[in-house]
C-alpha cells in the first residue's frame, strides 16, 4: 500500500463517514478502531437511529451559538433528510419531532458506506499519534505509518466507551495547540444524594415531567432506576445540569385544586403510579388519606411535587452517556472548514467538537453538517 494521502479520516462513526460520502477527487484513507464502521450510529436511537429532528435550531445546542449556526445553515435537517431519502432510506417521524430510521439504523451506516469515496479503509487499527514535518503529517497508527497533506479527526467523545472511543482527539488537538473545554458525560442518568435514595425503590416505574435545570426546561418521561433516575427528560436536563439543584413537577399540566373536593386517597386521586404517589407522601410525611382532608399546611407540603428541588450526586458517568459535552474549543476552529486556527490542515469535526446537541437526533445533525463543512472546504481547494 502506498501510505501518502491527500486526506486522512480518524473515525469511522456519523461524521467520518459522512466527510467520506461527501469528499471529492482525493486519494483519502478511514482509520477506525472498531471492526466494522458506524458502531455508534448502529445502537443510536435504539438501534433505528434518530437522524435528526423537524426543528434544529442554535438554542438546541451547547457550545458556541455563531459558531453552531453557521455549520447547521450549510448542512440542516432539510438536506440531511433529503441527502439519505434520496438514497432509498425510510424514515419515520415520531415524537418530538424526531426522524428516525423506518427500519434499522443500519439501513443508514450502509448508504453512508456506499457513498464513501474512500481509496483505503483501515478498519481494526488505532491511530496512536500524529506529527507534522514540513506541512505533511504522519500518522502513526498500531500497525503501520501513514503521511497525509490533510487530517480529518471525526473520532468522536468518550461517551459509551463499549463502542470503541480513545482521548485520540483530544490528545491531537493539544498537541497542536488547541485548548479543550472541560469533557463531562452528558445525555446520561442522574445519581442521588441520601435523601433521595427512596427514588431507587422505584425502579422500572415511569412518569411523565417536566425538569428545571438552570434556566432550561426539559419535559418527557423519567424512568426510576437502580442507579438513580434516568430516561429521556433526565438525559435531556443532565446536558445543562453542573452541580446544584434540579427541580422536577411530578404533575405536569395538574392543578392539585382540582382534586381539593376529591373524597378519594390522595395516592389513588393523583395522576401518577400509586407507589410513586405513596412514596412522595411518606417522604414528604403526610398521611394518605381522603383528599378534601388535608390540612391547609398538608396541602401546601404537597404542592411540593409540583417542584420537587433536590442536588444529584453525580451522573450514572461516561460507559452510559450518550454523548460527551466540552471538547475542543471551537473558539480556535474555522467555522469556513472546521481547519484548526492553530495548525493548518486540521480539522476537527463531531462529537469531538465543544458542541453538544440536546436529546431528539441533534447530535448526529452536527455529525453531519459539519462534516458537510469540513469536506466542501476541502473540496473547493
Ligand atoms: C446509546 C447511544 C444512543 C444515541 N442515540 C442518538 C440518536 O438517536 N440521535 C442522535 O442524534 N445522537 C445519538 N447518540 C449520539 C450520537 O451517536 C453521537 O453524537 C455521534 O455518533 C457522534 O458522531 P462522531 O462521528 O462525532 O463520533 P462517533 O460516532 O463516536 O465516531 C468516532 C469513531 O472514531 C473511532 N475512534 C476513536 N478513537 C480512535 C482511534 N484512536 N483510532 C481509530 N479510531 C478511533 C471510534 O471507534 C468511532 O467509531 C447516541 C449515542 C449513544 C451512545
Amino acid at each position: 500500500m502506498n501510505n501518502f494521502f491527500d486526506v486522512v479520516i480518524v473515525g469511522g462513526g456519523a461524521s467520518g463517514l459522512m466527510f467520506a460520502s461527501l469528499i471529492k477527487d482525493k486519494k483519502t484513507a478511514l482509520i477506525e478502531h472498531n471492526q466494522k464502521l458506524g458502531a455508534k450510529i448502529l445502537i443510536s436511537g435504539g438501534g433505528k437511529c434518530n437522524i435528526t429532528n423537524e426543528f434544529v435550531t442554535d438554542k438546541h445546542f451547547l457550545g458556541d451559538a455563531n459558531f453552531v449556526k453557521s455549520a447547521i445553515k450549510s448542512f440542516d435537517q432539510n438536506v440531511t433528510l433529503r441527502y439519505f431519502q434520496s438514497r432509498g432510506l425510510k424514515t419515520a417521524k415520531l415524537k418530538n419531532n424526531q426522524f428516525f430510521c423506518d427500519k434499522s439504523a443500519k439501513e443508514l451506516v450502509d448508504i453512508l458506506s456506499k457513498e464513501s469515496k474512500l481509496h483505503t479503509i483501515l478498519t481494526g487499527e488505532e491511530l496512536l499519534d500524529v506529527d507534522k514535518y514540513d506541512d505533511i503529517f504522519t500518522l502513526k497508527t498500531s500497525k503501520r505509518e501513514l503521511r497525509a497533506r490533510h487530517v480529518v479527526m471525526a473520532s468522536g467523545g468518550l461517551s459509551y466507551a463499549s463502542v470503541g472511543v480513545s482521548e485520540i482527539g483530544y490528545k491531537i488537538a493539544k498537541k497542536f495547540g488547541n485548548n479543550i473545554i472541560k469533557t463531562a458525560p452528558a445525555l446520561v442518568g442522574l445519581t442521588l444524594q441520601k435523601e433521595q435514595f427512596f427514588f431507587k425503590e422505584l425502579s422500572g416505574i415511569s412518569c411523565d415531567v417536566v425538569i428545571k435545570a438552570g434556566e432550561h426546561i426539559c419535559e418527557g418521561s423519567l424512568l426510576f432506576a437502580h442507579k438513580g433516575i434516568s430516561g429521556p427528560a433526565v438525559l435531556d436536563a443532565s446536558l445543562y445540569w453542573e452541580k446544584g439543584e434540579i427541580s422536577i413537577d411530578f404533575l405536569p399540566n395538574i392543578k392539585l385544586e382540582d382534586f381539593r373536593n376529591s373524597n378519594k386517597n390522595v395516592s389513588t386521586v393523583l395522576p401518577i403510579s400509586k407507589r410513586l404517589a405513596s412514596a412522595l407522601l411518606i417522604h414528604l410525611g403526610i398521611e394518605d388519606k381522603k383528599f378534601s382532608l388535608l390540612s391547609k399546611s398538608e396541602f401546601e407540603k404537597l404542592k411540593i411535587i409540583k417542584e420537587y428541588h433536590f442536588s444529584p450526586a453525580g451522573t450514572f458517568g461516561y460507559n452510559k452517556a450518550e454523548v460527551t459535552k466540552g471538547g475542543v474549543d471551537t473558539g480556535e476552529i474555522s467555522q469556513k472548514n472546521m481547519m484548526s486556527t492553530k495548525c493548518e490542515n486540521l480539522y476537527f469535526i463531531g462529537e469531538v467538537l465543544d458542541v453538544t446537541g440536546r436529546l431528539g437526533g441533534y447530535n448526529l445533525q452536527w455529525a453531519f453538517s459539519s462534516a458537510f463543512v469540513c469536506a466542501n472546504g476541502i473540496n473547493k481547494e
